[in-house]
C-alpha cells in the first residue's frame, strides 16, 4: 500500500523491527541510555536548549499536556485556529476551563500576526496564544516566526501545536522564542504511533509554577523530575522509543538540511503537478501551503469517496479525506516522514488516471 494520509505514515522496515524487541526494565541501565538517545535526539530536532519531555500518547495528549501545565481555570487565552486541529486545541482548552477569546480564518487561510497583536492590545487580561503551526486539515503553514515575534513583543505565552510539523519543516523552539511546542511520533518522525514530545520554555516552567488545571498522568513537572533520573513517571511504550532510537539514526545521516529541503522540493512538485491537472489547493495562498500535506479540492460533481475507494482499492494508494466541514470534498496527500518522491508521483499518477476516467463517463 502507498499510504499518503498525513499520519500515521510508513516507517522504515529498521525502525519496524527495532521496535519488536524484548521488553527490559523500564527502570533499569540499558533503558536509561535508550531514553538518553532518544531524548538527545529530540533536543537535536526541536532546537532545544533543554530536555524535552516525552508522554505515552498521541498528538492529542500532547496537547492536553500543553493545555493543563501551563493554564489555570479561568484563564483567559486567545485561540488561533485555521482548521479542525485548530478548533481541537481550543476545545482542550475549553474543556479544562479556560476562559477562551476566540480569532478563527476561513479555512484555507493563514493566521494574520497582525490581527493577533490587535486582539492582544485591545485585552491584556490574554495569558496565553494557542497556535497550530502546520494545520493538516487544510494543508495550510501558519507564519509561526513572525506570529511568535508578536506574542513575546506583548509577552504572552505562544502554545504551539507543531505536531505534523516538527521534524519535516523548521520550528526551531529556542530561535522562535516559543513557549510550549508538542509534536507526535507517527508524523514526520517516521515512527507509529505512541508517543507525543512537549517542549517547554523557562517562562512555561514560571507558569507551571502556578497553573491549577488538574492533571496526574500528564504531569510535566513530573515528567521533568523522572527524566532527570532518565526514567518516565510510569510505564512507557518502550518500543516505541526502540523505534524512535532506530529512526533518529536515521534522520542524523540526512541532517537537518537534507530532510527539509527534501520535504520542501517533494511538495513543491506536488503542487504544481495538482495544478496541472487542473486542480484547485486548499490553500488560498500558496505562501502558505504546506510542505508535509497537500489539500485539493475535487472537482465539481465527483464523488469524493468513490474516488478514494478505487484509488485504494484497485491502485493500493490511500488518500486522506477531508475533515469536518471539508469531508467529501476535498483529498489530501501527506508527504511527510519517510517518503520519495516517486511515491508521491505515483499517488498523482492514479489521481490523474482516476479523473480522466471520470471525464470520459461524465
Ligand atoms: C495528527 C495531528 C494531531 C494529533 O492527532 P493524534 O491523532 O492525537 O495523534 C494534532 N495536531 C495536528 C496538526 C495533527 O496533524
Amino acid at each position: 500500500m502507498n499510504l499518503r494520509i498525513p499520519g500515521p505514515t510508513p516507517c522504515p522496515e529498521d525502525v519496524l523491527a527495532a521496535g519488536a524487541a524484548q521488553m527490559m526494565n523500564h527502570r533499569g541501565p540499558e533503558f536509561a541510555q535508550i531514553l538518553r538517545r532518544v531524548t538527545d535526539g529530540l533536543n537535536w530536532v526541536f532546537g532545544s536548549p533543554t530536555d524535552v519531555l516525552s508522554f505515552t500518547t498521541s498528538g492529542t495528549g500532547g496537547l492536553e499536556v500543553a493545555i493543563v501545565n501551563t493554564l489555570s481555570p479561568g484563564d483567559r487565552v486567545l485561540s488561533v485556529s485555521i482548521g479542525s486541529f485548530g478548533d481541537r486545541l481550543k476545545s482542550i482548552a475549553r474543556t479544562y476551563g479556560a476562559d477562551v477569546v476566540g480569532y478563527a480564518t476561513e479555512w484555507g487561510e493563514a493566521a494574520d500576526a497582525t490581527v493577533i497583536a490587535k486582539m492582544l492590545d485591545d485585552d491584556p487580561s490574554i495569558k496565553a496564544v494557542l497556535v497550530t503551526h502546520n494545520e493538516t486539515s487544510t494543508g495550510v503553514t501558519n507564519p509561526l516566526e513572525v506570529i511568535a515575534k508578536e506574542v513575546r513583543k506583548r509577552d504572552r505565552l505562544i502554545i504551539v501545536d507543531a505536531v505534523s510539523s516538527m521534524s519535516s519543516i523548521p520550528c526551531p523552539v529556542e530561535r522562535w522564542d516559543l513557549d510550549v511546542v508538542v509534536s507526535g511520533s507517527q508524523k514526520g518522525w517516521m515512527v507509529p504511533p505512541g508517543l507525543a514530545f512537549v517542549y517547554m520554555s523557562e517562562r512555561a516552567w514560571a507558569a507551571n509554577a502556578e497553573a491549577k488545571m488538574p492533571r496526574f498522568y500528564f504531569d510535566a513537572a513530573k515528567t521533568r523530575e523522572s527524566l532527570a533520573k532518565l526514567q518516565n513517571p510510569w510505564t512507557p511504550a518502550m518500543s516505541i522509543y526502540y523505534s524512535m532510537d532506530k529512526a533518529f539514526e536515521l534522520l542524523r545521516a540526512e541532517g537537518l538540511e537534507g530532510i527539509f529541503t527534501r520535504h520542501e522540493d517533494v511538495a513543491a512538485y506536488t503542487r504544481e503537478r495538482v495544478k496541472s491537472l487542473g486542480l484547485k489547493l486548499v490553500p488560498v495562498n500558496e505562501q502558505f501551503a504546506s510542505n508535509t500535506v497537500t489539500a485539493v479540492w475535487w472537482p465539481e460533481g465527483i464523488d469524493a469517496k468513490a474516488m478514494s475507494k478505487r484509488a485504494r482499492e484497485e491502485f493500493g494508494v490511500v488518500l486522506g479525506g477531508g475533515q469536518g466541514k471539508l469531508e467529501g470534498k476535498i483529498f489530501r496527500i501527506g508527504h511527510l516522514g519517510w517518503f520519495q518522491k516517486s511515491d508521491i508521483a505515483e499517488a498523482l499518477d492514479v489521481v490523474e488516471r482516476l479523473l480522466t476516467e471520470a471525464k470520459a463517463t461524465a
